[in-house]
């Protein structure tokens, strides 16, 4: 039996885990924690310690198809390569795209955005990362001129105040909620405070939670921000030496915020709830501010991010052991798609598409003159742009439009009339692949070959643990062919991952030094990496250089920024109300997220019989009075309606839900349940700055299915 080392598909916690291959033939495994990973130490959520029960061939894509019939690589590559290259002469290159995923490994992802970006010349390339971490982006952006994560899961151990802000960490981040739980055990002082509309699972473990009036957090922060003035709490040599911008953020805080009246008031919150918050946060050096999809999955979401990193600022509390702002992004590897550019409107190794100095570098370095010099399309509106008819060809990577955006029915339509759908994925039968003219087969997670980064920022290893299944290949093989055949046949000649990620590393490390600019991403450390050293690397956090070869736990620890003056930037935030709010035909608001044991459109979680007992069909939460208002009861089949589309659910009561407002799961599918997608209800309002959904504010309403 042969164990490896391999890292988690589920979460950004990024879990490492020891897996046993028992029987290769038969895909059996067992799977245990890897006690030596940082991120984990040997500890698994549910999802995680049955990894073995979802490697099965069943539902497998396993061979290349046209218009559903099978064929061989060449043929699919072939006509893949030649229906691209001929809608681009007759069109252009605006009028491709692709959409990609947080489920690729950032090799897959390099390759991917390389193609795109550098020689088709177009950066419409984007991911569903876009739906979970994108406003965080945006956040650190601003504020720190680069996108950075300060933190790392040893300050949640070292924090004497933990702020979870729209995120239910329990369920969603399980592995990092059990080190907040393991933390408040052994320090009886460590206060948490769960900011969110809803009483999720993490509230177990808190000393107060906030109810907060859905959309209205960064009336919360500024409400701090003031607060800390007020009080004589702020870090005035901090601020002065190391930041620009305060006294307009402070302006704008107190206009807005100036008192606890008035947030209680705009959060519909207490008085005395708000008191005890600005309080604890005033007087405790040591604070985490972590926020997830409750801050970032919002029309003002980037806004709200920088209202959080604004109170850090004001106390120069970041890069310093226990405390921080501390975004929690979903995916495995949302974090790697980052590095390279994922994003429609980022480039490769941090650069910016609108910086011609960067456009130029990595022009030079690809040894192409066509790289895109402005932003693409990002997820709503590239949909928007092939329901339109402008992009006519779109080629999705191991995603489920279909399923997981806003508007998803409007998505579907898009899809069906397209002219060339290209679906590459390991799973047959998504909803997504059913539009599809071309599937092509990739290698699942137990094939996989390269490397993710969690949300600390920790690269860790994808390992293979049985032979790729029957004709699939790596992602970064199928996107290198067909660039191959598309004309670029050098830049393209990849024999393996551990190429990809030597050359993503020397991108890294190009040109990064004082003459021209020091960037935040640097993997100068790895830029001579053979294959021996890639199968050998160990878990290990970014910037990772020549001179700190062990990587970097914490940063911003000298106060200095990737800004130009190298200050870091408050943000003046005006605190917006979600775009659509409640009426008289849609009274509810409509809440999603994830379930305990459950991933994403459940393509793989959905195949262990122990995590759909967790909540085997679709339901909607509503608080026991508003179900009674509507004559509705527990286990009654509703229809949830709001003006995008309508889904059926279970009612489940519950008092934890805000009067006023639902709570739906993200997971179910068209082909599990036929009515159950929840994006098909979703609005397709975006923050005007990350483009990132507002997918927990539509405003619905509920009614008992069939009418009674
Ligand atoms: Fe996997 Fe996340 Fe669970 Fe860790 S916490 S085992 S990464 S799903």
């Amino acid at each position: 039996m042969n164990t490896i080392k391999t890292t988690c598909p589920y979460c950004g916690v990024g879990c490492g885990i020891e897996a046993t291959v028992e029987d290769s033939a038969a895909h059996r495994l067992t799977i245990k924690g890897d006690a030596n990973h940082p991120a984990n130490f040997g500890k698994l959520c549910s999802k995680g310690a049955t990894l073995g029960d979802t490697v099965s061939l069943e539902n497998r894509l396993l061979y290349p198809q046209i218009r559903g019939q099978r064929v061989d690589w060449d043929s699919a590559l072939n006509h893949v390569a030649e229906r691209f290259t001929k809608i681009i002469e007759q069109h252009g290159p605006e009028a491709v795209a692709f959409y990609v995923s947080g489920q690729l490994l950032t090799e897959d992802y390099y390759v991917a955005n390389k193609l795109m970006k550098g020689f088709i010349g177009t950066a419409n390339i984007d991911t569903n990362s876009r739906l979970c971490m994108s406003s965080a982006v945006v956040g650190y952006k601003r504020a720190f001129g680069a996108d950075t994560v300060p933190c790392n899961y040893e300050d949640l151990e070292q924090a004497e105040l933990i702020l979870l802000v729209g995120s239910n960490a329990a369920w969603c981040h399980p592995i990092a909620f059990q080190r907040i739980r393991k933390a408040k055990e052994n320090n009886p002082n460590l206060k948490i405070v769960v900011i969110d509309p809803r009483a999720t699972a993490s509230c177990d473990i808190a000393d107060l939670h906030l109810p907060v009036k859905p959309g209205m957090d960064a009336l919360l922060f500024n409400g701090i921000l003031a607060y800390l003035q007020q009080n004589g709490r702020i870090n005035q040599p901090y601020i002065d030496m190391h930041t620009e911008g305060f006294e307009l953020a402070l302006n704008e805080a107190v206009k807005t915020a100036g008192s606890i009246a008035q947030v209680a008031a705009g959060c519909g919150l207490s008085s005395e709830a708000v008191g005890t918050l600005f309080d604890w946060f005033a007087s405790t050096e040591n604070t985490v501010t972590v926020y997830s999809q409750g801050i970032n999955q919002s029309s003002s979401g980037s806004d709200k991010c920088n209202a959080i990193i604004n109170c850090h600022l004001a106390t120069a509390r970041i890069g310093k052991p226990g405390m921080g702002p501390f975004s929690f992004t979903g995916q495995p590897n949302a974090m790697g798609g980052r590095e390279v550019g994922g994003l429609a409107n980022t480039l490769a190794a941090h650069m910016d598409l609108e910086n011609p100095e960067h456009v130029d570098r990595v022009g030079r370095f690809w040894g192409s003159d066509k790289v895109a010099d402005k932003q693409g399309l990002k997820a709503v509106a590239m949909f928007d742009a092939i329901a339109a008819g402008q992009i006519k060809a779109v080629w999705i990577m191991a995603t489920n439009p279909v399923v997981s955006m806003p508007d998803a029915d409007k998505v579907k339509r898009a899809l069906q009339q397209c002219e060339l759908v290209v679906v590459s994925d390991c799973i047959a039968n998504t909803d997504t692949a059913e539009l599809a003219h071309v599937l092509l087969p990739a290698t699942g997670w137990s094939e996989k070959d390269g490397t993710v980064t969690n949300l600390e920022r920790r690269i860790s290893r994808q390992r293979p643990l049985f032979p790729a299944s029957g004709a699939a290949k790596h992602d970064w093989w199928i996107i290198s062919q067909v660039g191959q055949r598309m004309g670029f046949k050098d830049a393209f000649n990849y024999q393996s991952s551990a190429e990809i990620f030597r050359e993503h590393a020397q991108l890294s490390a190009f040109e990064n030094d004082a003459e021209h600019q020091v960037r935040d991403f640097n993997l100068s450390a790895f830029t001579g990496i053979d294959r021996q050293g890639f199968d050998a690397l160990q878990p290990v956090q970014w910037p990772v250089t020549t001179e700190q070869t062990t990587g970097t736990a914490r940063m911003f620890a000298d106060g200095r920024y990737f800004t130009a003056n190298r200050k870091a930037r408050f943000i003046p935030i005006t605190p917006r109300p979600p775009v659509n709010a409640p009426d008289a035909d849609y009274p509810f608001t409509l809440n999603t997220g994830r379930l305990r044991d459950q991933w994403h459109t459940m393509t793989r979680t959905g195949l262990a019989a122990k995590l759909n007992a967790h909540r085997p069909e679709p339901f909607v939460e509503m608080h026991p009075i508003d179900a009674d208002k509507l004559g509705l009861n527990a286990h009654t089949l509703a229809q949830v309606q709001s003006r995008w589309g309508n889904m059926l659910a279970r009612v489940e009561l519950n008092p934890g839900q805000q009067i006023g407002s639902l709570f739906v799961p993200m997971h179910w599918t068209g082909q599990i349940s036929s009515h159950g997608r929840m994006g098909a209800v979703v609005n397709p309002v975006v923050d005007p700055h990350s483009g990132q959904p507002e997918s927990k504010q539509t405003p619905v309403k509920i009614k008992a299915w069939p009418a009674q």
